[in-house]
């Protein structure tokens, strides 16, 4: 094939690379590691750029975050260039040293905020005021910057890939429908492993349903056998008022047990709604935590019931809210191995939402492992502790939250305890 001249050369060499980073996408587990595979191959595509970064419109926090891919200017933005790391670095460790986040440094910056978030088209910003304010938020001696939109599969989210060079004369400004094309190939090719990460998620959610069965039916039976434990001790069995309230609870748990049954046979048509009824939400708060005390794990635990002791009239699934405590308070105890801990149960409502927050003084959680979990669902404890669990269970909570309109709500401190807040209308207007 005889070429042209340089602009077919160059299509040429953007299609071999393109092909290359294809391959390479194939290797590559989530978006961060797509995001440097792809920088490593802009470089001999698009010059010797100093700083590669991808901002992002983060719609939780309202802020854009910065994804820096490169930049050796920042040490907390990983302080290195993929080039200083050994030829065979495998991605997964390139990824680690290069993918960093820094927010706080654009969420300052009003500005650049608003110019991110009206523009569409790709940039070349030289010796201007974007320039100024983008060699701000890379910290790096940048003068000249090449922007194109990073599609991403969520429409509402927008993206930025960016790339800073130390001068105009680094930065090909011919280039830049090429750069346009290629980021917005490379971002819909990224889309592909979010795709394979959501089919796996349907697997693991039908795992999840048959697990939860077992969860479901298990719950029941271990509380009428921490029932049935108690009433073996002397004291109880002579003390007829607690006698028949260990029956009574007993009495309840079986036929939980069979409304579970019922409900695992009946056909689930059209997906899971919930049966919405009123019912005192404070009365169920007693009976949860009077349940939980007796199970076995709970034995070396206080458990605090606060706010409880007035009616709190809820109009919601009341076996699925009781799960949803069951679930929350039985994690407390569960991730606050040792002697003495509280778990301190508090309900209430304020502005027509009711909310039930479950308090522990256990191993807590890091800000990422918490985003995992109510994120992406499944388990951070560490093996060694030998907790067990399915890694479920929160997940069903929010199930059961979201069709309430409800939320989950949680913070964490690992070595310190965690609070998980639950949350829905007291009402459902319809
Ligand atoms: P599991 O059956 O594993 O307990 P969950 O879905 O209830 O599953 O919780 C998911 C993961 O979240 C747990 O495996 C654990 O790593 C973490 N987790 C949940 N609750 C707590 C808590 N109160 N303290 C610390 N970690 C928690």
């Amino acid at each position: 094939m005889k070429l042209g001249d340089d602009s077919d050369q160059l299509k040429l060499e953007t299609a071999e690379r393109m092909l290359e980073l294809i391959r390479d996408l194939g290797e590559c587990h989530d978006a961060r590691q797509i995001l440097v595979a792809a920088a490593r191959h802009f470089r001999v595509l698009f010059g010797e750029f100093l700083v590669a970064a991808l901002a992002i419109d983060d719609p939780r926090t309202d802020h854009w975050r910065v994804l820096a891919l490169e930049n050796p200017y920042a040490p907390s933005w990983g302080g290195v260039s993929h080039r200083a790391l050994p030829r065979d670095t495998d991605l997964e460790t390139i990824t680690h040293q290069l993918g960093k986040d820094v927010t706080g440094r654009v969420r300052n910056d009003f500005a650049l905020n608003q110019a991110l978030a009206q523009g569409k088209e790709p940039f070349y910003a030289a010796d201007n005021v974007l320039s100024v304010h983008l060699a701000a938020m890379t910290n790096a001696p940048c003068r000249c910057f090449f922007g194109a939109r990073w599609k991403r599969p969520t429409a509402d989210a927008a993206a930025w890939l960016i790339l800073g060079y130390a001068s105009a004369d680094d930065a090909d400004q011919t280039r830049l429908p090429l750069f346009a094309t290629t980021v917005e190939t490379t971002s819909r090719l990224a889309s592909y492993p979010s795709l394979v990460h959501f089919v796996d998620r349907q697997e693991k959610i039908s795992q999840s349903i048959r697990r939860n069965i077992v969860h479901d039916l298990k719950t029941p039976i271990t509380v009428i056998k921490g029932y049935a434990e108690t009433l073996q001790h002397a004291e109880v069995i002579e003390d007829e008022i607690m006698r028949a309230e260990f029956v009574d609870g007993i009495v309840e748990s079986c036929d939980r047990l069979l409304d579970e049954i019922r409900e695992i046979i009946e056909p689930v048509e059209g997906g899971w709604r919930p049966s919405f009824a009123e019912f005192d939400l404070a009365t169920l708060a007693h009976k949860v935590v009077m349940a939980e005390k007796h199970t076995e794990r709970s034995r070396h635990h206080e458990i605090v019931l606060e706010g409880a002791d007035q009616p709190l009239i809820v109009e919601a699934d009341m076996r699925k809210i009781r799960r949803v405590m069951e679930n929350l308070i039985s994690n407390g105890i569960k991730y606050s191995p040792g002697m003495g801990n509280t778990v301190t149960v508090t309900i209430g409502s304020s502005d027509g939402v009711a909310r039930v927050a479950v308090r522990d003084e256990g191993i807590g959680m890091t800000v990422d492992q918490l985003e995992k979990v109510l994120e992406e669902g499944g388990r951070v404890v560490d093996q060694s502790l030998g907790i067990e669990g399915s890694g479920f269970g929160l997940n069903s909570t929010q199930i059961v939250l979201n069709a309430h309109k409800g939320k989950l709500e949680a913070t964490s401190q690992p070595g310190r305890g965690t609070v998980f807040v639950a949350e829905f209308p007291v009402r459902q207007t319809t």
